[in-house]
């Protein structure tokens, strides 16, 4: 059985990253999304909530789970038996970043942890978790880049509403 881990921060769950989702669980007989828990990142979201949003958003992909991990990536993936890790790939600046980490949890886990790239289907290589915090902390328009529930709990977090058209109201 061929199975792969994707792990991230999530902080929150995008379009992009589901569209990785859907495609590796494609890939995968069975996929693991797992929410690194870092705390470095002074995250929006707690793991916990990274966590249902996930469960919520792939409830239709019956191969897909969801888990959570802190600490190292190859640690992690030696313990659960995973041998390859997924990652996404928007732009050049992803690569060099993606290059580094996939060689160095290469290089830790004597070959025993690889990466494997999906590329960002151009509709939301342009999206970040990031960017839509940024736009939703002004009361900006995210409905193409979260799914409405995940959009309404952003919103909250930045005690925003969306203020767009009245028919587009979000809450
Ligand atoms: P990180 O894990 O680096 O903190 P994220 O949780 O945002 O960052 O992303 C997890 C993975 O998903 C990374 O490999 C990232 O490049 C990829 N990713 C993020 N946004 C997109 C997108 N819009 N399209 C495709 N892949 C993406």
């Amino acid at each position: 059985m061929k199975r792969a881990v994707y792990p991230g921060s999530f902080d929150p769950m995008t379009y992009g990253h589901l569209d990785i989702i859907r495609r590796a669980a494609e890939t995968f007989d069975e996929l693991t999304v797992s929410v690194l828990n870092n705390n470095a990142k002074n995250p929006l979201f707690s793991v916990e909530e990274r966590v249902k949003i996930l469960k919520e958003a792939t409830k239709d992909l019956p191969n897909v789970n969801v888990d959570s991990f802190s600490g190292l990536l190859i640690d992690y993936a030696a313990e659960k038996n995973f041998h390859i890790s997924v990652r996404g790939l928007r732009a050049i600046t992803d690569f060099e970043y993606e290059l580094q980490i996939a060689q160095t949890n290469s290089k830790l886990s004597k070959g025993k942890l690889d990466t494997i790239f999906l590329t960002a289907r151009l509709e939301y290589a342009y999206l970040s978790s990031s960017s839509v915090k940024e736009i939703a902390s002004f009361g900006g328009d995210i409905s193409e880049c979260v799914p409405d529930f995940v959009a309404k709990m952003i919103y909250q977090k930045y005690n925003q509403k969306f203020k767009g058209e009245p028919n587009e109201q979000q809450n």
